[in-house]
């Protein structure tokens, strides 16, 4: 089967921190897929063709505009062409992929667990959860060096000030002396997880996602619980 492809205009491109855009493509037709889910992203640069996956940020229920949140890897291949676009600028979009998605989850409460851009997933699937009113328990542990980088926090912190089912623990591992909430690894802060009724989802750079599951399993949670996507 062929795999469904669009094309989309940036229509917005913004800075969320020094090294991390969020940007919002117009697609030329709606688009179908869970939350959870990655597109290839082409661009041209140069006469190239380049093309990476990224996780969808935005809530499946929006489907003529797709958001995107990228870290600028400055030696990378794709991401230096890519930070260089401009507002109505044009992109390929093909996808959507994976199983990255909630129906695997079978527990009552659900925790996710990100670092960085590692957060894109997890955005998407809260803005689902909560759109559709699932009273299920969700708690977000969201890990970074520093409170800058902590992406889409306002929005977290009043997600979980209107919803009471939904928890945010941001946390930074080189704090400075004004930030006053939680410090270290996400691994650091596994206590408020409850191990035996909740599916956890762990997203980030793979060393991350190693040594949390590591971490989980030690805890004594089983191993069909965790499910995770690797940003490689
Ligand atoms: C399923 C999937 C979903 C992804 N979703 C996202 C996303 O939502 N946002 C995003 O920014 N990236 C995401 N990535 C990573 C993305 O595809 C690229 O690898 C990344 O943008 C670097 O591309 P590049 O060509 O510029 O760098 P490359 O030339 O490929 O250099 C790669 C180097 O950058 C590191 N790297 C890759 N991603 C990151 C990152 N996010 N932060 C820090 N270092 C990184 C790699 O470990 C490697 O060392 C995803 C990857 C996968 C497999």
């Amino acid at each position: 089967m062929a795999i469904p492809q669009y094309e989309g205009t940036f229509v917005q491109i913004e800075k969320l921190s020094p090294s991390v855009k969020h940007f919002v493509l117009e697609l030329d037709k709606e688009i179908d897929f869970k939350a959870g889910q990655f597109v290839n992203l082409m661009i041209e640069h140069e006469g190239q063709h380049l093309m990476k996956p990224y996780s969808i940020c935005s809530s499946p229920g929006s489907k003529k505009k797709l958001e995107l949140c990228i870290k600028l890897v400055e030696s990378g291949r794709f991401t230096p062409s890519l930070f260089q676009k401009k507002v109505g600028d044009k992109a390929l979009i093909r996808g959507p992929f994976g199983l990255f998605t909630l129906d695997k989850a079978s527990k009552e409460k659900l925790v996710f667990i990100g670092t960085g851009t590692g957060i894109t997933p997890f955005r998407s699937m809260i803005k689902d959860l909560l759109e559709k009113n699932s009273e299920t328990e969700i708690s977000l542990i969201f890990g970074c060096r520093y409170e800058g980088e902590l992406l889409y926090k306002s929005e977290f912190e009043e997600l979980a000030g209107k919803f009471p089912n939904f928890r945010f623990f941001p946390l930074v591992s080189r704090p400075t002396e004004e930030w006053n909430g939680r410090k270290g690894h996400v691994q650091d802060n596994f206590e408020v997880i409850d191990i035996t009724q909740s599916e956890v989802y762990i997203c980030g750079l793979p060393i991350m996602v190693e040594e949390a599951t590591k971490k989980l399993l030690e805890l004594g949670m089983d191993k069909a619980q965790i499910h995770h996507e690797k940003f490689i």
